[in-house]
Formats: C-alpha cells, sequence, structure tokens
C-alpha cells in the first residue's frame, strides 16, 4: 500500500467520525498531502471505497503519472468546477459531504450550498493538517533532504561573503545555490538584516550593504524537490558589537537550547514555549520577544502544532517543529536563532546541524 493509499485510509476513519460520507479536499497542498500530485487547481473527493481527483486537461499527463490508480474527472473547458463537484456526488450517491471549513473562500462555499443542494455540507476544517502534524518516514527523509539543501547553500554563502554585498544580494546568493544543489529554491523569501533592521522579525531585503553594521541576521530555508521545507536562522557577527547585544546572543542561544531539551511526545506546546520564555524574561528581557517559539514544518513553511502560549496540545513523536526564540530591542538590533526539531519516541533529535555557539558566529568578511 502506498503512503498515499496510507493517509487516505486514515482520513477515511476521521470523515466516518464525523458522519460524513464523502469528503471535499479544496487545500491544494491537502490534495497534494493525499495523493502525491503536486499541480494545483485541483480538488480531491474522497469517497468509502475510492478516490477522485477533479482537475482540467493541462494536468491529465501529470495527474496519471504522479497518482496512478486515483480515479480522474476531467472537466471538459469552459466547465466550471462546481459542475464536476456536483456531478461526481450525484453519480457516487453522497447524502453527506465533508469540507475544508477552515481553508475554503466564502464565494466557494457559496457555490456549493448553492450549485450541489441535494447533498449537506458538514465543515470539516483542518482534518488533513491533523494528519499531516506528524510526518511519516519519507516526509522525515524530505525534511532532512531540505535541511541539507538549506546548509550546504548557507556554507557556500557565508564563506564568500563581502561587505560591500547587499541584503538582497545575500538572499539571492542563498536561493540561487539551494538550486544549484538540487533544491526548489527557498522555502520562502530569505530575511537577510543588518544590525538595526535585524530587529524587525520579518524585515524585507533592502540595499544595504552587509558589511556597514556588525550584526548579519539570515533566516531562510530550503525547498526540496518534493516539496518539503526547512527554516533555519543564524546570526552573523561580521564587525564591532556592543556587549548589549552579545549578551542577547547568548540568551536568546541558552534560551533555545532548554526548551529543545524539553522536546518529547507528551510535553506540551505552551510549556517547551514556556521554557524559552522564562529565560528571556528572568533575564529582564521578556517584552522584547514578541512571537511563538516556533512552528510546525512540512509541505508548508508554517503549519501545525505551533508552539506557543496558546496551544495546550501535546507534542507527538513523528512532529517536527521549529525552535526559534528571539530578542529586538528597537533602533539596536537582534537576535534569533532557529533550529528544526524532530519529536522523536525517546525524546528529540535536532535536524539541523550548522553551529550556532558564540565563537561560531564571527564571520570575517571578505
Ligand atoms: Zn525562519
Ligand atoms: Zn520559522
Amino acid at each position: 500500500m502506498s503512503r498515499y493509499q496510507l493517509r487516505r485510509d486514515k482520513l477515511r476513519r476521521l470523515m466516518k467520525k464525523s458522519g460524513a460520507d464523502g469528503f471535499l479536499v479544496t487545500n491544494f497542498t491537502n490534495v497534494t498531502y493525499l495523493t502525491g500530485f503536486r499541480g494545483d487547481d485541483s480538488f480531491l473527493i474522497l469517497l468509502p471505497d475510492g478516490e477522485i481527483v477533479l482537475s482540467d486537461p493541462r494536468y491529465t499527463t501529470q495527474l496519471k503519472e504522479e497518482c496512478p490508480g486515483v480515479d480522474l474527472e476531467i472537466r471538459t473547458p469552459g466547465t466550471a468546477m462546481i459542475t464536476s463537484i456536483r456531478k461526481v456526488l450525484r453519480r457516487c450517491r453522497c447524502r453527506e459531504v465533508g469540507f475544508e471549513s477552515n481553508s475554503l473562500t466564502v464565494d466557494l462555499h457559496g457555490a456549493l450550498v448553492e450549485g450541489v443542494d441535494d447533498v449537506r455540507w458538514v465543515p470539516c476544517g483542518g482534518l488533513v493538517e491533523r494528519l499531516r502534524m506528524v510526518k511519516d518516514r519519507d516526509e522525515i527523509r524530505s525534511i532532512r533532504k531540505a535541511v541539507m539543501l538549506a546548509e550546504r547553500a548557507f556554507g557556500t554563502v557565508r564563506s564568500g561573503l563581502r561587505s560591500i554585498d547587499q541584503e538582497r544580494i545575500v538572499a539571492h546568493a542563498i536561493e540561487n545555490e539551494i538550486r544549484r544543489f538540487g533544491g526548489r529554491g527557498c522555502s520562502f523569501s530569505p530575511i537577510v538584516a543588518v544590525g538595526p533592521r535585524a530587529a524587525l522579525p520579518h524585515a524585507t531585503v533592502e540595499d544595504i550593504p552587509i558589511g556597514d553594521h556588525g550584526l548579519l541576521l539570515i533566516d531562510w530555508g530550503a525547498d526540496s524537490p518534493d516539496g518539503y521545507k526547512s527554516d533555519l536562522t543564524r546570526v552573523l557577527v561580521t564587525g564591532k558589537i556592543s556587549p548589549k547585544l552579545k549578551r542577547i546572543y547568548q540568551l536568546v542561544l541558552k534560551a533555545q537550547q532548554r526548551a529543545i531539551e524539553a522536546i518529547r511526545p507528551g510535553a506540551k506546546c505552551a510549556d517547551v514555549d514556556a521554557v524559552a520564555r522564562k529565560v528571556i524574561a528572568d533575564a529582564g528581557f521578556g517584552k522584547y520577544f514578541g512571537h511563538g517559539l516556533g512552528h510546525g514544518i512540512g509541505l508548508d513553511i508554517h503549519e501545525g502544532p505551533r508552539l506557543s502560549a496558546a496551544n495546550s496540545e501535546p507534542l507527538k513523536a513523528g512532529m517536527v517543529v521549529t525552535v526559534e526564540p528571539g530578542i529586538y530591542l528597537p533602533g539596536v538590533g537582534g537576535v534569533r536563532i532557529e533550529d528544526d526539531v524532530l519529536v522523536t519516541r525517546g525524546g528529540h533529535e535536532v535536524l539541523t546541524n550548522l553551529p550556532k555557539d558564540w565563537d561560531s558566529a564571527a564571520t570575517q568578511l571578505g
């Protein structure tokens, strides 16, 4: 049985529990997760004893290659998707159909309720996302690959950094190296932020030469060939920085290491977040750590579980989360250190390998 069949069977069990005899998957990433199809603009209808991908002629060949054995409903040009949905659900005599209420647009919901009025639509938001939180062996291998690509690209770019390089050029070089090593590209637009701009957790890249400041924050990740993501952050010390910034670097590192140590099956996400937050708050910087500790990664760069004070759910073996505490001093600078961590049966494994101790941050610019 393929990994996709296994995933669909798990979803079937959840679908049954919710009382539905069909399930319409409209989130394209969820369709990929359940079928292996890497294109978009296609929906999946899951039935108790089968599954049908609804798509258009652009994808017929790709669908046959990427998800053999899955039935297809290819609409003719000019036919609306809603017509395909109605046709399939009537043919299969579905009565109660689950839909992804967490990601459906209001427009599409209106079209479903009006256009397919002989079924009862059951909101079932987040079912596939719940399955996606726990990775199988293939997914973990792909995330390892994404980590490896990100680290190799970083290593190459770091060794060639020059004072005159602008943030934008560094970001571009990382993307380029990831592709050269075989990845699809970056998993998101890299954040390359110098000096005080590192205090902006989501800084956009600018035309500022990196040599004019002592501190360089890089937050980047790779997209593996099959679409799995990695997400890392390192801060490089490229010149003179204040003792205060050195102190916050060491504090963020301590908070991160403590939090990683707390990761194991059964540990509550909120408690892991609290471990890091306490280290930072005890040193008097609590109000400068204004975001959650981390997030799941997989086919999306941000997915469940969130490591935040608001999430009391326990971690499970197979989850992969980022651990990324940060301290941001407005107008001065910021430090964030981010690694990707797999929850294992016995505790955890840090998937990322780049050094992060204070000495390793020192970087000579060319
Ligand atoms: Zn990141
Ligand atoms: Zn992240």
